[in-house]
């Protein structure tokens, strides 16, 4: 049993889980409803998503706190409630966790912008994602995972934070755009660019996540491969959602598919892989099967 995710990034790939947003709309979370606070009002619901993702064999599952972060919560009202909803989160994550497993300490975006775009400044982002990573880090999560971050400037204000308020690792995964010219943050940061100031920030693992399908992100990865030493993360959507009707929403990769370009992605050199939005606990227990 390895100690730390690390020890075990040394000896093999490791599968993190698929979506947490896409299926907590599946368990009934309603448009404009706080996913997070799920951890406090919904527990179990929350629970049993984590449950399904390590019986899949994922080796870490992330905590239900992608938008935990105080900026977020204000949104719906809830800045106050920033420790209790990531303690909650990490606990449930805890207690779904198998013997020998990881809970990473899942972090997004706030969803707002930095000046000159928007009205806000680094050391504000810098003192919400301390408030998030030290709840985290309180509660015992095994590493931080912050992820879907479209603006590098963001970025670094996260993981400087994560730096300060714990000792645990970072992993940090941008998400990129398809374009003519290449792959481009929404803020137009490079792979290049980004991976290498994320890593002289002090992260332990870098990569992409989000927005891109897995035959797309095949082709990042093999840009990204060179520009760090570091593990290199790697979890896509499974293809674009299609809106079916009004409620049920699917992604256009089945999980057949996107599991074959996951093994591309694994051969490309990523090492820590697993799905975004549309992926779900089938889809992972495909991608360890296969990776088995
Ligand atoms: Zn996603």
């Amino acid at each position: 049993m390895s100690a730390s995710i690390l020890d075990l990034l040394q000896q093999r790939a490791v599968l993190l889980d698929g979506a947490m947003g896409t299926e907590l709309m599946r368990a009934g979370l309603g448009q404009g409803e706080c996913p997070d606070a799920w951890n406090v009002d919904k527990p179990e619901a929350v629970k049993d998503i984590q449950r399904r993702y390590y019986e899949a064999g994922s080796d870490a599952v992330v905590t239900n706190t992608f938008g935990a972060n105080p900026i977020k919560l204000a949104a719906y009202g809830l800045a106050q409630r920033c420790r209790e909803i990531n303690l909650a989160g990490a606990r449930l994550a805890k207690e779904a966790r198998p013997e020998g497993r990881f809970v990473g300490g899942d972090m997004g975006p706030t969803g707002k912008f930095l000046k000159p775009m928007g009205e806000y400044v680094e050391s504000e982002f810098e003192e919400a994602f301390l408030a998030q990573a030290a709840a985290l880090d309180e509660a015992g999560v095994d590493f931080l995972i912050i992820e879907t971050m479209y603006d590098l400037r963001e970025a670094l204000c996260a993981v400087k934070a994560c730096r300060k308020a714990s000792p645990l690792p970072v992993f940090i995964s941008l998400t990129f755009n398809r374009t003519p010219r290449g792959f481009f943050t929404l803020m137009g940061d490079s792979p290049s660019k980004g991976l290498k100031a994320l890593e002289r920030e002090g992260a332990s693992a870098v990569g992409a996540n989000c927005t891109l399908d897995s035959e797309a992100m095949v082709e990042l990865v093999k840009i990204m491969r060179p520009e760090t030493n570091l593990p290199l993360i790697a979890q896509p959507n499974a293809g674009q959602p299609d809106v079916l009707g009004k409620k049920e929403m699917t992604y256009s990769q089945g999980s057949e598919e996107f599991v074959r370009h996951m093994l591309r992605i694994i051969d490309c050199g990523a090492q820590v892989v697993g799905g975004c939005c549309g992926t779900d606990a089938a889809t992972i227990r495909r991608l360890a099967e296969a990776i088995k």
